[in-house]
C-alpha cells in the first residue's frame, strides 16, 4: 500500500450525479453499471451507498465473480444483479449460483438460452437477453428471433424479463441514419416481433452514458449509465453531461532536482534536450501510471510537466523546464480531480479513455472515502 498516492472518493458527488441524472430522465428505472469494480472506485462501497442511500436497486457486472462479491459481502443489500458478458452458463457449477444467490445472467446466445431453459433448477430465472443490433460482439443475432421465439413457446415461457442491446458507437455525436439509429430500429423492431409472438417484453433498456447524454434511447423502462455516473461524459461532452468526477487521485513530490541537457536518466537512460528539473513522482505503472504516458504531459500548478523518459513500476519522473514555483519535496500533484485537473482532457492527452484511466487504478492504491 502506499501512503503517498491516494484515490479519493467522494460518495457526495455520485449523488449528485445521480440527481442531475434523474431530472434528465424522470421516467427511466437505472441499471447502474458497476463493473471492472466500480470502474476502480471500489464496488461494495459503491454498491452499499448506491443502495442505500440514492436507493438504486439494479446494479449490472460483467462477470459472475463481481455479483458474487457482492452477495457475499453486502448479504443485507437486497438488489438486483445482472451479469452482462462473461455468464459462465455451460458450467453447471457455476450456473447454480445464479439461483443460490438470486443474480440475473444476461443471456447472449442460442447455446445459453437452451442451458437456461432445460435445466430444471434454473427454470426460475428470468429472462434477460442480450441481442446483437449491430456491434457484432456479444448478443444473439437478430436473425435467430424465430428460433428463440420458438425455444421461448416450448419451454412455455410468457414473458421475456428484460431486452437488451448495446450500441456500438453512442459515444459519437449522433446524427439521422447513423449506426446508432439502425442499431435502435433494430431493438425495436426485434421488441415487437416478441409482443406479435404473444410474447411479453416486461423490461427493456439500451442506452448508455453517450446514448443517455444525448437523450437517445430513453423510451424503455430502464437506462444502463456506467462512466457518467463517475463524473466524465461519455460523450466526452461536458456541455452534455457536467457530472462530477467521484475520485481525485493524487500523490506528492518524492524529490526533486536540476537536471543537465545530455545527462542520462533512469531505465534506458533517456536524455533531456534542454536544461531543466525533474520532480519524481511515487507512481508508476504498479499502480496504474501506464507505460504508454511516456511523453505525456501532466498539469502541475499552471505549468506543464513532460513524462520522462519509461514509466517505472514505482516511479515516474516528470520534466520541467523551470520547477513551478512552489513544487517540492511533499508537495501535492493532483492528477484527475473535479476541478482543476479534467479526466477527460487528461485521457486525451494520454491518449486513452476515462475509463482505463479509472479502472487502470491498482490494489496498492489506497481508496478513501469521503460524503
Ligand atoms: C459497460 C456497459 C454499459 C455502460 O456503459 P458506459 O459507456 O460506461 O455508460 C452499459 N451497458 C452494457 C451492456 C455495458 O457493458
Amino acid at each position: 500500500m502506499r501512503n503517498s498516492t491516494e484515490l479519493t472518493i467522494n460518495l457526495g458527488h455520485l449523488a449528485f450525479n445521480f440527481d442531475l441524472l434523474k431530472k434528465r430522465t424522470p421516467h427511466n428505472q437505472t441499471i447502474f453499471m458497476v463493473k471492472a469494480n466500480a470502474y476502480g472506485h471500489g464496488i461494495l462501497e459503491v454498491v452499499q451507498f448506491a443502495f442505500e442511500e440514492l436507493g438504486i436497486t439494479e446494479f449490472g457486472c460483467a462477470s459472475l465473480g463481481e455479483a458474487m462479491a457482492i452477495r457475499k459481502n453486502l448479504p443485507k443489500i437486497n438488489c438486483h444483479l445482472y451479469v452482462f458478458s462473461d455468464a459462465e452458463i455451460q458450467d453447471k457449477d457455476y450456473r447454480e449460483q445464479y439461483v443460490d444467490y438470486n443474480i440475473y445472467p444476461v443471456i447472449h446466445c442460442l447455446e445459453d438460452l437452451q442451458v437456461v431453459l432445460t435445466d430444471p433448477d434454473l427454470k426460475w430465472l428470468p429472462l434477460v437477453l442480450k441481442f446483437d443490433t449491430g456491434m457484432n460482439r456479444l448478443g444473439i443475432a437478430v436473425d435467430q428471433i424465430e428460433a428463440v421465439i420458438e425455444l421461448v413457446r416450448k419451454f412455455d415461457k410468457k414473458e421475456i424479463h428484460h431486452l437488451v442491446t448495446h450500441f456500438a458507437n453512442s459515444y459519437l455525436i449522433m446524427k439521422e441514419g447513423d449506426k446508432t439509429h439502425r442499431q435502435y430500429h433494430q431493438f425495436l423492431q426485434l421488441k415487437s416481433e416478441f409482443e406479435k409472438a404473444g410474447i411479453t417484453v416486461a423490461n427493456s433498456s439500451c442506452a448508455n452514458s453517450g446514448a443517455i447524454e444525448q437523450g437517445f434511447g430513453l423510451e424503455h423502462s430502464h437506462i444502463r449509465p456506467g462512466l457518467m455516473m463517475y463524473g466524465p461524459a461519455g460523450t466526452g461532452r461536458s456541455d452534455l453531461w457536467s457530472g462530477k468526477t467521484i475520485s481525485t487521485f493524487k500523490t506528492k513530490v518524492l524529490k526533486t532536482m536540476p537536471i543537465r541537457k545530455g545527462t542520462p536518466v533512469g531505465y534506458g537512460g533517456h536524455v533531456c534536450g534542454k536544461d531543466g528539473y525533474i520532480a519524481y513522482l511515487p507512481i508508476g505503472y504498479g499502480d496504474g501510471f501506464l507505460t504508454f504516458f511516456s511523453g505525456g504531459e501532466l498539469k502541475v500548478e499552471d505549468q506543464i510537466g513532460k513524462v520522462l523518459g519509461r514509466v517505472n513500476m514505482d516511479l515516474t519522473a516528470l520534466y520541467f523546464e523551470t520547477l513551478p514555483k512552489d513544487l517540492r519535496s511533499g508537495s501535492q500533484v493532483t492528477i484527475w480531480d473535479d476541478e482543476k485537473y479534467d479526466i477527460s482532457e487528461l485521457s486525451t492527452q494520454m491518449k486513452t479513455i476515462a475509463y482505463q484511466l479509472f479502472t487502470s487504478i491498482t490494489g496498492r492504491v489506497p481508496r478513501r472515502y469521503i460524503k
